[in-house]
């Protein structure tokens, strides 16, 4: 678990220091075996600790399309290509476009999410938000209904989305497996603690569950960056 590690970096660091060649004498000692102690201590509150550990992705901005859309911004006929399987049958296309707030003020290179949907979506985060000078509501995906207009920019067209720009609702994805085995169902908000040296709990976490679903929590990178959360590492759900 890679929440774990920085908690072992106390003793590793002293270890490191021992053995630049610090005098052999008896309070150098003490000082590591207290600290040694105080690790598997740590290490034992840890295994004690309740709630049910989730790995957590952070989610990029990005963009879904229709196919109809698709086809205005890279040509008639044109169909997005894969470059990397995403869980639930989602893929990372390789096609990017650029997004423009009513200020026109823009992002580059914002990533297309495949299979095409039946409604059109950006996906931004708070200071993405900011960056374009707009007002994106915090939402569950796929509800957009009155969320922010934005312009995209591909390079075969242009398109302009009266609603659809949203900062998307932090979730946990789960199979029915980890539902039952962790006691939450579908549309259940929770709370989420992360265990490191910032300490953040999150509320309003919404569980989604599905078969095609592997158990994972999506921040955006605001989020992640706040609360010095990375890729792959883990939180806890407090029930
Ligand atoms: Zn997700």
């Amino acid at each position: 678990m890679r929440f774990c590690e920085w908690r072992g970096l106390s003793v590793r660091k002293t270890t490191k220091d021992w053995n630049r060649g610090v005098k052999l004498d008896t309070n150098n000692v003490e000082l590591i075996t207290k600290l040694v102690i105080e690790a598997l201590n740590k290490q034992e509150a840890e295994k004690n600790e309740k709630g049910y550990l989730v790995p957590v992705g952070v989610s990029n901005r990005h963009v879904h399309l229709t196919q109809e859309h698709v086809e205005t911004l890279f040509g008639e006929g044109y169909h997005l290509t894969k470059k990397k399987d995403l869980m639930g049958g989602q893929f990372a296309s390789n096609e990017l476009v650029t997004i423009v707030g009513l200020k026109l003020r823009a992002i580059e290179n914002v990533r297309i999410l495949g299979p095409c949907r039946s409604k059109s979506q950006v996906e931004i985060s708070a200071t993405d938000a900011r960056t374009l000078g707009i007002k994106a509501p915090v939402r569950e995906s796929g509800n957009v209904a009155g969320s922010a207009p934005i312009a995209l920019v591909g390079p075969k067209g242009v398109l302009y989305l009266n609603e659809g720009c949203i900062v998307a609702q932090r979730h946990i994805h789960m199979s029915p497996a980890d539902a039952a085995a962790s006691g939450c169902k579908d549309g259940d908000i929770v709370s989420v603690v992360a265990d490191n040296e910032r300490g953040t709990v999150f509320n309003h976490v919404k569980i989604r569950v599905h078969e095609s679903f592997t158990l994972e929590m999506h921040i955006d990178t605001d989020e992640a960056n706040a609360s010095r959360i990375a890729q792959g590492d883990t939180v806890r759900i407090m029930k």
